[in-house]
């Protein structure tokens, strides 16, 4: 396949350049090249940006007495559609079950099912001496180096410092890394209860729930934590400018931490919870919503190089599905959905709007997230040899963002009515057209499990 006359952006470059791929890889970037193609395509006017890396979904996950609406199918298309080529999605463990259980399971949910390639961080929702045991096999076989802690959701998720210290030792020990989910889960669970006594139901409460502080603390803990054993730390899903200062106060150490935030957190402010009809269930997700301070601090966070990448945490449920917590914002399920928009949004909004350049629009939404996760030079960048995986990206079209025209399986978008600048026109899929002006090319099964490398290999 040729592409001619586009604008090749990389984390560090933006040229204009012809690239031929040959197979699954990139062959030659170069300008004027003239090799016979069976595929060509002009990019006039166009960005070639590395295929998008969502390093943070949650698909057909079984959650809160019911299951996220997308599956690995449904949901891996619609990322595609919208220039994401690769998630990292999360394989959980069950509480007293063993990793590899939960891994199989994770398997028999997206293998001959992905329509786009993907890879697992592992959940531990129980640290012991039998999963002890298991995290070399999982980084030396399957190439899962991330493993996922949540401080918070108690008696489901949660683990205790105890666990996450051990956790942490025994991922160092075959060079991995420890991300986590960083809220109180007793400070929750107390104010839950709080506001359920008041009786007070309505979705307003989720965010009164988890205020920042809850946040702040847990991310102070686990970077001392981290800290105190020298080990790296990732940091899923930041939201507010509490829970930054930490990582900033803990800088000042010369620690490092990496953080995430999700395109919701940098977009949204928490009067979508005031939504009339039950509309504020559609923000219900943890950490919740902030405010417009705490999105500002965020986008700073990106500027100053704290904040590294751009998820989305994409977890959606129907409006039917949420209803189940009509009468008690703690049964609302926590998630929404985000896959598809997270480019187009983070154009938009940080390119077209802040002046972000392009060059670390492509960090945030491919390079970093492959950087940290063992996934570069293979994905999240356009070189030679890379997979070639590539969105060509119209910056002159507009796109108004609803749910009769996306295609995650959700009956709401949260970003409802938005007019963003900028579409992705084509995707790539290791040398495959994918997606070609709306049109899916490909089906089910065309996904790829990828083995990512070591953090210690990659970063340290
Ligand atoms: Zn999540």
């Amino acid at each position: 396949m040729l592409i001619k006359n586009g604008t090749v952006v990389t984390a560090s470059e933006t040229v204009k350049a012809d690239v031929y791929i040959e197979g699954e890889k990139v062959h030659t970037i170069g300008t004027d090249l003239q090799m016979k193609a069976d595929q060509w395509i002009d990019a006039k006017g166009c960005y070639l940006f590395p295929g998008g890396i969502d390093a943070h979904t949650h698909m057909d996950l079984p959650f809160m007495g019911t299951s996220s609406s997308d599956d690995f199918e449904t949901g891996t298309l619609a990322g595609l559609h919208g220039g994401t080529t690769t998630i990292i999605d999360l394989a959980f463990q069950k509480q007293g079950d063993t990793l590899q259980n939960g891994l199989n399971t994770w398997f028999g949910k997206s293998e001959g099912k992905a329509v786009g390639d993907y890879a697992f961080h592992m959940v531990v929702t129980d640290f012991n001496d039998q999963t002890r045991e298991e995290i070399k096999t999982m980084v030396e076989k399957f190439g899962i180096t991330s493993f996922k802690t949540f401080m918070a959701y108690k008696g489901a998720l949660m683990v205790d410092d105890r666990q996450i210290i051990g956790l942490f030792n025994e991922v160092e020990k075959h060079g991995g890394i420890v991300t986590t989910h960083a809220e109180n889960g007793d400070m929750v669970d107390t104010l839950v209860s709080e506001n359920r006594r008041k009786g007070n139901t309505a979705p307003k409460y989720h965010p009164l729930s988890r205020p920042p502080i809850v946040e702040a603390e847990a991310t102070g803990r686990i970077a001392d934590l981290a800290w105190e054993g020298k080990h790296p730390l990732y940091i899923v899903h930041m939201t507010c400018e509490d829970a930054l200062n930490r990582v900033r106060d803990v800088s000042k150490r010369n620690q490092k931490v990496h953080v995430e935030t999700c395109v919701q957190y940098l977009l949204l402010d928490d009067t979508c919870y005031e939504e009339p009809d039950f509309g504020g269930a559609k923000y219900v997700m943890s950490p919740p919503i902030r405010k417009k301070k705490d999105q500002e601090a965020l986008w700073k966070g990106i500027e100053q190089g704290i904040v590294e990448v751009v998820a989305t945490d994409h977890c959606p449920f129907c409006m039917d599905q949420k209803r189940a917590g009509e009468k008690d914002f703690s049964k609302i399920p926590n998630g929404a959905p985000g896959v598809e928009d997270r480019m187009a949004l983070m154009y938009s909004e940080a390119v077209v709007k802040r002046g972000m350049s392009l060059n670390k629009f492509v960090d945030i939404t491919a390079t970093a997230p492959a950087r940290i996760f063992g996934m570069l030079p293979k994905k999240g960048t356009i070189a030679v040899g890379a997979d070639a995986d590539i969105v060509i990206f119209d910056p002159n079209r507009e796109q108004t963002l609803s749910a009769k025209t996306h295609h995650m399986r959700c009956d709401y978008n949260t970003y409802e009515g938005w007019k963003v600048k900028g579409k992705c026109r084509q995707t790539i899929l290791r040398g495959t057209l994918a997606i070609d002006d709306g049109k899916a090319l490909i089906g089910k099964g065309f996904g790829k499990y990828i083995k990512r490398a070591k953090y210690a290999q990659t970063l340290n």
